[in-house]
């Protein structure tokens, strides 16, 4: 586990989720990233935005948040590229920021926001993930670093009606994600807070999100599962070995 000085340097990292404000990771794939650590794999988060402009906390509190948050999903490193919140938007400038990360991350798998959700910045940081994606295999686009061609793309659900691509049994990390959403004190329900209510500080936002893993996981058989989309096909080299468990008939355990 890297130390505080650390966790804010790129590291190489086997998956990483690129997304616009801290937290964004937890609530859309904080299972994904802390199977992968557990699993041997090295995760990384990039967050675009500080969460500026969130109704409750502050930028600071929500640093020290992440980044106990990313303490509990095992993650390599956690970069906040500290662009505007509220503001972001498909630039030439945030391409090459994600280009550069990508390049010096090395991940297999990246993981960007849904590509339709109800919050502009998600949907912007979706675009310029698109972009990066294929940019950073391109030797002539920023020569000065060495080109590297992610694996795949995926899209996380948000809050838009969707068909997932795959689906991820989370299960077992269900707890681990579940503590690293705890770590967001300032912007979850506390019922000492007299801060303004938001829908994520609303008491049964809890509820919503696990009724979300429910339900995806429902579609698989597993307990809790995070939904992607995906541009590609889903590969499959042994179709039979895929298919040879049937989840609802192992469950990791009832929770
Ligand atoms: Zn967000």
């Amino acid at each position: 586990m890297p130390d505080d000085s650390e966790l804010n340097q790129p590291a190489q990292c086997d998956i990483v989720a690129f997304m616009a404000h801290p937290d964004d990771a937890e609530l859309q794939c904080g299972g994904t990233l802390a199977l992968a650590v557990s699993r041997g794999s090295s995760a990384g988060v990039v967050d675009f935005s500080r969460g500026e402009l969130a109704t409750r906390g502050t930028p600071e509190e929500r640093a020290v948040e992440a980044e106990a948050a990313a303490r509990e999903l095992g993650l390599s490193c956690r970069i906040n590229l500290s662009l505007p919140d509220g503001h972001l938007e498909d630039r030439e400038e945030y391409r090459k920021e994600v280009v550069r990360l990508i390049r010096l991350m090395r991940p297999k798998v990246v993981i960007a926001p849904a590509l339709a959700d109800h919050h502009p910045d998600h949907m912007a940081v979706a675009a310029v993930l698109d972009r990066g994606f294929y940019l950073s295999g391109i030797a002539k686009y920023l020569p000065e670093l060495e080109p590297w061609r992610p694996n795949t793309l995926l899209h996380t659900m948000g809050t838009r009606p969707g068909i997932p691509s795959l689906v991820v049994d989370i299960s077992e990390v269900y707890p681990a994600r579940k503590r690293a959403i705890d770590c967001y004190r300032s912007q979850f329900h506390q019922p000492e807070s007299d801060e303004a209510q938001t829908r994520i500080s609303h008491p049964e936002f809890n509820d919503w999100v696990d009724g979300s893993l429910r339900h995806y996981g429902f579609m698989i058989g597993a307990s809790y599962g995070e939904a992607f989309t995906s541009a590609m096909p889903v590969p499959v080299s042994n179709p039979v070995q895929q298919y040879s468990v049937v989840p609802w008939k192992t469950l990791h355990k009832e929770s």
